[in-house]
């Protein structure tokens, strides 16, 4: 694919290989797991970037206080998701 999608602060973006929407690719402090956000903050957002480097994230802890924007993980709202999880099919979702 020869799209370069930029987000909001002209940041490269991938799309996800199961729906292509655009995402984020972060790694998860402390674990080191890659992961990727939805580009957009959410109110209801529980992965923040890291101020030193936006490369980083981590999730807040329920109820953690944060000033900044907050994000999602892709995976909790990518409608194929199902996919990566190796779970069945949800019923009535299109083909
Ligand atoms: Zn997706």
């Amino acid at each position: 694919m020869a799209d370069s999608l930029l987000d909001s602060q002209g940041r490269p973006l991938k799309r996800c290989s199961w729906c292509s929407a655009p995402v984020r690719w972060v790694t998860m402090v402390p674990s080191g797991r890659k992961n990727p956000l939805d580009p957009e903050p959410r109110s209801d957002g529980n992965v923040v970037l890291e101020a030193h480097n936006d490369s980083l994230a981590k999730a807040l802890k329920r109820f953690e206080a944060h000033d900044g924007p907050r994000f999602v993980s892709h995976w909790s709202s990518c409608p194929e998701a199902w996919r990566r999880r190796g779970l069945p099919k949800p019923a009535g979702s299109a083909p």
